[in-house]
């Protein structure tokens, strides 16, 4: 049965194994948002500057995910048509001198 929430508590529903239904997070409410409590971690200012954080280090993470592929690319026009064993001579130095010629 879905009981109400105590309105003195935080105003979140928690759900655990086997807990269909939910019920009341039982910690301590620390804060007042549009009347409503909230304990640190449901908080919905927290919860928005978590979510913030989050979303700026996949952003952070994607950049340099997409800076990797460039550079994978580079190294791949930059070494394309060579044999083996130019390959097997390739430095980065090369690939710096070829990129730059570009
Ligand atoms: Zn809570």
């Amino acid at each position: 049965m879905r009981r109400e929430l105590n309105p003195n508590g935080c105003q979140t529903r928690v759900y655990g194994n086997r807990d269909v239904f939910g019920h009341q997070c039982n910690n301590k409410v620390v804060v007042t948002r549009d009347g409503k409590f909230y304990c640190r971690i449901h908080d919905p200012e927290y919860i928005k500057q978590k979510d913030a954080t989050r979303r700026a280090k996949w952003g952070k993470e994607d950049a340099e995910r997409n800076t990797m592929w460039d550079l994978k690319r580079a190294r791949n026009d930059a070494t394309k048509g060579l044999t083996l064993e130019e390959l097997k001579r390739v430095t980065p130095d090369l690939i710096r001198k070829a990129l730059s010629a570009n």
